[in-house]
């Protein structure tokens, strides 16, 4: 099977065997992972391993903490505001695809919200790149990869001179390239594209930004309250943080990030050469804002488009299809997709391209 899925997607295959070994018979203990205490040592080795090998992956700064947390990065969007955003405060926000307008939605919930850009009149085809941020915003957030529209922010110092904390959503795209992540006040990502399995998603917090808002916080949503407990304020997702730890295990071994990037750079430059080299095909994002994550994709004629779908599912080619907003097609390249699979991808692109005439 080729797994382009854009999420839950593909994990390297070491990480579903050690996986697997491990909901029988954790480290030797006679115990599953899945029955192990979260207080026990045990799993306090997980957690310590997995924080530590991100921190060394993203070469994070003292002060910024990082955490495991539930309810995905959709929970992320109503907690970032609820501990960031003061009610007479106003926070700037780009609005370049769907979740970013769901962070949009929330975060008026607790303070003034100032949509400072948006591509939405193109349908999310490109990044707007002319806006101004006012110095005394609370934070400017910003979506690094727009999972679902194929468009990533290719140079991110963009953002640094904008004079203000930066929130960002890298759930698509984190620890795919280097990326300066020193830089940014709050960090969050659902693990479930390029950390691990779904359940869990790590939020990466600079301590200073907290402790600055009025209101009373609810325990749960208190970042505060997970520091101080290590990421087990309650019961953590187990399971999910393990998959984490075997996942970035892995990363270290094929040579962290910048071993990866190029992998994802190659993979990506054959799918997009492809795409332009074949008329049938339509590539959706503008050129200089695609993404080497989630390649976007159309045919015309919608028959087809959906002969084209039929002929993958046929090679075994999982998770083509496009978002049901965007349609057409999406091929996810996060980074435990081989090589070999895209190779496998534009070969059938070419041949169906050659008989379409
Ligand atoms: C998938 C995704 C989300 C939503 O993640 P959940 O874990 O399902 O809440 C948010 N933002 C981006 C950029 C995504 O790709």
């Amino acid at each position: 099977m080729h797994n382009f899925n854009a999420g839950p997607s593909i994990l390297p295959r070491e990480v579903f065997e050690e996986a697997s070994r491990s909901v029988l018979d954790f480290n030797g203990t006679g115990l599953s992972i899945l029955e192990i205490g979260h207080r026990t040592p045990l799993f306090q080795a997980v957690l310590d391993e997995a924080i530590a090998l991100l921190r060394e992956h993203m070469g994070l700064l003292p002060e910024q903490e990082v955490l495991f947390l539930h309810g995905g990065a959709s929970t992320q969007f109503m907690q970032v505001p609820m501990n960031l955003l003061d009610e007479t405060a106003t926070a700037a926000y780009t609005d370049t695809g769907v979740w970013a307008t769901k962070a949009i939605k929330e975060a008026k919930l607790f303070g003034g919200v100032d949509v400072v850009c948006s591509s939405k009149d193109s349908g999310y085809t490109y990044l707007p790149k002319e806006f101004t941020v006012d110095p005394s915003a609370a934070y400017l957030h910003f979506t690094t990869n727009n999972t679902i529209y194929g468009t990533q922010w290719q140079d991110l110092s963009f953002f640094y001179d904008k004079g203000v904390p930066l929130v960002a959503d890298m759930s698509s795209d984190i620890l795919s390239r280097r990326v300066d992540f020193t830089k940014y006040g709050l960090i969050y990502a659902g693990a479930q594209k390029n950390i691990g399995a779904a359940g869990v998603n790590v939020v990466v917090v600079n301590k200073e930004m907290l402790g600055k808002v009025s209101r009373p916080l609810p325990t749960m949503m208190d970042y505060r309250n997970h520091i101080e407990n290590g990421s087990l304020l309650n019961t953590p997702p187990v399971f999910s943080i393990y998959v984490c730890l075997l996942t970035l295990r892995w990363l270290k071994k094929a040579g962290g990030i910048a071993a990866i990037e190029k992998e994802n750079e190659r993979k990506a430059g054959l799918l997009y050469d492809t795409i332009d080299a074949l008329p049938l095909f339509k590539p959706r994002a503008a050129p200089e804002d695609r993404s080497r994550m989630n390649v976007c994709f159309t045919i015309e004629d919608p028959a087809v488009e959906a002969e084209f779908l039929a002929l993958c599912k046929e090679e075994g080619m999982v998770g083509v299809k496009g978002h049901r907003l965007s349609g057409g097609f999406r091929a996810s390249l996060y980074n435990a997709l081989p090589y070999e699979s895209v190779v496998a991808l534009t070969e059938l692109m070419r041949s169906f391209a050659q008989r379409k005439g």
